[in-house]
């Protein structure tokens, strides 16, 4: 609302729009707040002292407030309204939009944006909603629809396509006809989006509490391959059968740790969704007599690395994750060491989730898991014994022991005196039953501290 309301005040119009308004709709709570307005990213700039423009395909301006970010874009319009010398620029050979930076009014802007349902504007000073592209009506009957030509749409930005399928999942709608068909054929173009955003879009699709819908939304329309590419190759003979069980049941604890609100790891999920091909890979490998673990598993994340960024140091604990399967399935060695390893958490649940996938028997799992049990009664115990030291240190010191003192008797003396405080009308009264119950008795505390027991005196006074 600051927000808007500095805008408009600066002489600019200015809306909420996108996810928050949809979600307002329906009733939930927005995950933030996209704002947009005719002002050019430079004057947002000049408006807010606490912001910076990102971005290269779209500019946007972040405006700090408080703790919050708030992403303020400025209405834009299709790059093929301007001179064929921009759009050279602006768009690629397969159609790919690489600047989305040509601005226009608000109605070009709902044709800018990706679905109907995400292509509203509220005006929060009168609350009225301007829709362009029947973006209500398509909430009302729960229709997730693209804005425009859905096949044009998705070449511009194949993004959209994840989109779709994640708000379909997220608000349980249906896809309309015309959106949902070219997925299947244009899923390929995945490959081509920036894979930072690709790893962007993995999180979003797979850590608000719908994995396993997205999941299956994502195999049906073969989205699922060219985001994880180990399995469509030979590695995996595609997704078969026993891999969609697999990362069913991976979805299906995702999904029950968000609702139980425990912490999600990318680098778990990735361990978790690649160990079916990298499991695969190592067996046909085993064949022949000379395999190394190492090098069967940098060519499972090499070729992942062809769709979604991973950095080193991800690949690294990726591949610690799966080491440590090995170590823990042997049971040998010492387990205070192996338990001191960073991935040990992570790589623990992946066992569990082997263990219930009926990949390893149970007997394997279940030493570790009581293993760490202990470990965590310890950790807490510790935790406690620390914490009882510090407030121990704190109490020690030489001012806290007369001010507990005094603080104790206070409130004994507060409590048996307030009667005859209440019963008092006159302040002369009141003020002798204080100092008879009250200040007298407390003089052998407060001698130690006098300016404390003036004060004590004051706060009951008053
Ligand atoms: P969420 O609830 O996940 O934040 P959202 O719809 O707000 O959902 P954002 O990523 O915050 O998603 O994007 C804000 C708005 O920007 C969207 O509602 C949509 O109108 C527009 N938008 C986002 N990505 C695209 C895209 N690839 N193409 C066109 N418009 C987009
Ligand atoms: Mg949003």
């Amino acid at each position: 609302m600051a927000v808007v309301q500095s805008l408009k005040s600066s002489g600019y119009s200015c809306e909420l729009v996108g996810g928050c308004v949809r979600d307002l709709l329906l009733s939930k709570t927005p995950k933030d707040f996209d704002v947009c307005t005719n002002a050019l990213p430079d004057q947002i700039k000049k408006v807010f002292r606490r912001s910076n423009v990102i971005g290269r395909r779209f500019r946007l301006v972040l405006v700090r407030m408080g703790r919050e970010t708030i992403q303020v874009s400025t209405y834009r319009t299709q790059p093929r309204l301007r001179k064929s010398r921009h759009r050279k620029s602006a768009v690629s050979k397969k159609g790919k939009v690489l600047k989305d930076n040509y601005y226009g009014n608000i109605e070009q802007d709902a044709k800018r944006r990706d679905l109907t349902i995400n292509a509203l504007y509220l005006d929060p000073s009168d609350m009225r909603i301007a829709d362009y592209t029947n973006g209500y009506r398509d909430i009302q009957n729960g229709i997730v629809r693209v804005i425009g030509n859905a096949k044009h749409r998705y070449r511009e930005d194949p993004v959209r396509m994840l989109r779709t399928v994640r708000f379909a999942a997220e608000l349980d709608f249906r896809i309309d006809s015309r959106s949902l068909q070219p997925i299947s054929k244009m899923a390929e173009l995945i490959t081509d989006v920036s894979h930072m955003r690709l790893v962007d879009e993995i999180s979003k699709l797979f850590f608000h509490g719908n994995a396993q819908s997205v999941f299956l939304l994502l195999r049906e329309n073969g989205l699922f391959a060219p985001l994880f590419p180990a399995y469509a190759d030979g590695y995996c003979d595609q997704i078969d059968d026993e891999s969609v069980t697999w990362l069913d049941l991976l979805f299906q604890e995702t999904d029950s740790r968000v609702r139980s609100g425990q912490p999600l790891s990318l680098i778990y999920t990735m361990a978790a969704i690649l160990w079916f091909p990298y499991k695969r890979l190592t067996a046909q490998k085993m064949k022949r007599k000379f395999w190394d673990s190492a090098s069967i598993a940098q060519n499972v994340l090499l070729r992942q690395k062809q769709s979604t960024f991973l950095s080193k140091e991800q690949t690294y604990r990726v591949q610690e994750i799966w080491r440590l399967q090995y170590v823990l399935e042997q049971q040998s060695g010492d387990a205070a060491s192996i338990s001191r390893q960073a991935n040990f958490r992570a790589a623990l649940r992946l066992l569990e989730l082997r263990s219930r996938f009926s990949e390893i028997p149970p007997e394997v799992c279940k030493p570790w898991i009581r293993f760490r049990k202990q470990q965590k009664r310890k950790y807490y115990r510790y935790k406690r014994k620390s914490r009882k030291r510090k407030f121990q240190s704190w109490t020690d010191r030489r001012k806290f022991q007369p001010m507990l003192a005094s603080a104790a008797i206070l409130m004994i003396q507060f409590v048996s005196c307030r009667n005859q405080l209440n019963c008092c009308t006159n302040p002369s009264t009141a003020s002798s039953a204080l100092s008879r119950f009250f200040i007298v008795p407390s003089l052998g505390v407060f001698t130690t501290n006098h300016s404390l027991s003036m004060q004590c005196v004051e706060f009951v006074r008053r």
